[in-house]
């Protein structure tokens, strides 16, 4: 079983949803966390039982890159929205930072993240 946290910027819950619907019976294999809006829209959509961090701009994403940081999660899907600015840029920077320096399962986008999931 992998620890694995689900993320996703406004323009790209949609997508995370749809992904996780497609990928439910996988996904329920595994131990899952997510920041606060797109936890809920996942839990909302799918029915999965995802641990609720806060949202991402008030601290999500930095709980997540703690987790990491402690050896507490194995893989991260983060779709991420490549166009649009962020006021939590910084945070952003860091979980994405952490998933590289411990060299965790990182899928930025859609693709990735089936990749991964067969992977795993
Ligand atoms: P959210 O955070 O799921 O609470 O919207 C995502 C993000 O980091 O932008």
């Amino acid at each position: 079983m992998a620890r694995i946290g689900l993320v996703a910027h406004d323009d790209k819950k949609d997508e995370l949803v749809a992904w996780a619907l497609r990928n439910r019976d996988a996904l329920a294999a595994h131990e899952l966390y997510g920041t606060g809006t797109s936890g809920g829209r996942i839990i909302e959509g799918t029915g999965l039982a995802v641990t609720r961090l806060l949202s991402g701009p008030l601290g999500g994403d930095a709980q997540l890159g703690a987790m990491i940081a402690e050896g507490r999660l194995d893989v991260l899907i983060f779709f991420q929205d490549p166009l649009t600015a962020m006021p939590h840029d910084v945070d952003i920077k860091s979980l994405t930072r952490l998933a590289t320096l411990y060299d965790i399962l990182f899928a930025p986008n859609h693709k990735t993240a089936d990749a991964v999931l067969a992977a795993l």
